[in-house]
């Protein structure tokens, strides 16, 4: 109640919240004051989170932020949310997104942006910019996001909270809806690393109803959150510190890399060559799987549907015309060209070739270091429409977090201090699986 509360008061300012789910939060509730009083309650029963409007949730409108799917009732539950509903935990809502995840400002969703808490001029990331904002501004203790080229590092960054993008497989995709299949991957977005820890225990877990999922046992990831840093190899990227970042946010990551050496960590440079690749690699990738997930939306089995369509191919083209955005219209049209006959050896295939080089690149480098670290962002959080007119400035600004997408491995961000008075990120990065490495790191460091 108080969180509904608070919510109602304060979510206008700052609009983090798509659909408010009070009947359910309120009998989710009701349920885990039994269970509480039968002696059957775990760690999360009872507790209040927030879930991306990209999850889908029974009952529920799941509108990924899109006018495409605001008349969507999910007649089904993702599997992140039947975990989290096993586990007790009740659910306030569903946050904010850019429309179909493709953004890194949520100035791309139907419903209207959603605004930075620290100052509501600014943005708050995105493309899971609800959930961070919600966090940041004590809207929901913890929510869920999702991470497709720095989607929960990048608001988390932006809004000063910690988020972990998973091992791609870790957490089942199941009743997530498709951005980029091989790169979306799910995760918890919190205020600290051992709340993440929390999270992702309930998360991740192999998934049959999911073909990529990973059969890998999941460790009890509040367990190691204690052990020490004494020995820690740290690897940092020269390509994470040109001078395109804001200086401020690099004295910030150089303090908090001077901590991790007084926590008896060890620091040397190394190199990620090909990191300048990957953001033409991804807006190739990314709109390349994009334009056949969405192809789905076609006004027949569900979602939005024009008004009296003349014939077929009119109800396809005023439905998709009408119902889509932006952003997610100029992604169909790059990833459909790029997929083309004629130009798919020159652009699809290229890209996936320089994935690999990418890929590699990682796993050179954490053959020589534990975790490697630097920025999550290479400014804060920048002003509302300052880049909506410039997608690729927009782009940009995924620099230091789409490149791991591309290699799979897990990803975090956690805050480490303020430039201009707007929270900076800090970038863990560790070889696939390291996710207790990563949340131990973090957690000392908080
Ligand atoms: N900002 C990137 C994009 O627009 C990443 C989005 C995401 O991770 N979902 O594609």
């Amino acid at each position: 109640n108080s969180y509904l509360q608070r919510i109602k008061a304060e979510d206008p300012k700052i609009n983090s919240y798509i659909s408010i789910t009070e009947e359910l939060a309120l009998s989710q509730a009701e349920a885990a004051d039994k269970a509480r009083t039968n002696g059957e309650a775990g760690t999360f029963t009872g507790l209040p989170i927030a879930h991306k409007d990209i999850f889908c949730t029974q009952g529920v409108r799941t509108s990924c932020g899109s006018k495409m799917l605001d008349n969507f009732i999910s007649p089904y539950n993702a599997t992140v949310i039947e975990n989290f509903n096993q586990a007790g935990a009740v659910t306030l809502g569903k946050t904010n997104m850019d429309e179909f995840a493709m953004g890194s400002s949520n100035e791309s969703s139907y419903y209207g942006p959603s605004r930075n808490p620290w100052n509501t001029d600014c943005v708050p990331g995105g493309s899971s910019g609800g959930s961070a904002a919600a966090v940041a501004g004590r809207l929901a203790p913890a929510a869920t996001g999702t991470d497709t080229g720095g989607s929960i590092r990048q608001p988390a960054a932006l809004c000063g909270i910690t988020g972990i993008k998973p091992t791609y497989g870790r957490v089942s995709r199941y009743g997530m809806i498709a951005f980029a299949s091989s790169l979306d991957q799910g995760g918890p977005m919190t205020r600290t690393a051992e709340d993440a820890a929390m999270m992702l225990n309930v998360m991740a877990g192999f998934d049959a109803k999911d073909s990529t999922s990973l059969d890998q046992a999941v460790p009890d990831y509040t367990l190691t959150l204690n052990e020490s840093l004494k020995g820690l190899k740290i690897g940092l990227p020269k390509e994470f510190f040109s001078d395109q970042i804001d200086p401020q946010i690099a004295a910030q990551v150089q303090n908090a890399i001077k901590e991790y050496e007084a926590l008896g960590a060890t620091v040397k440079e190394i190199s990620l060559p090909n990191t300048h690749l990957a953001i033409p690699a991804y807006y190739i990738i990314a709109p390349a799987e994009a334009s056949s997930n969405l192809s789905r939306f076609d006004g027949v089995r569900y979602g939005y549907r024009c008004d009296e369509p003349v014939d077929l191919e009119d109800l396809y083209k005023r439905s998709r015309g009408e119902g889509f955005g932006e952003e997610v219209k100029r992604r169909i049209m790059v990833g459909t060209y790029a997929l083309s006959e004629g130009f798919y050896d020159a652009y699809y295939k290229k890209a996936l070739q320089i994935r690999r080089l990418i890929q590699q690149d990682y796993v050179n480098a954490l053959k020589e270091v534990d975790i490697i670290m630097g920025p999550t962002t290479p400014h804060p959080a920048f002003k509302l429409g300052e880049k909506t007119s410039d997608p690729v400035a927009m782009y940009m600004e995924d620099i230091f977090t789409i490149s791991l997408n591309l290699a799979g491995m897990p990803g975090m961000s956690v805050p480490c201090g303020f430039a201009n008075g707007l929270p900076v990120g800090l970038q863990l990065i560790g070889n696939y699986f390291a996710e207790a490495r990563l949340l131990n790191a973090a957690h000392q460091f908080q």
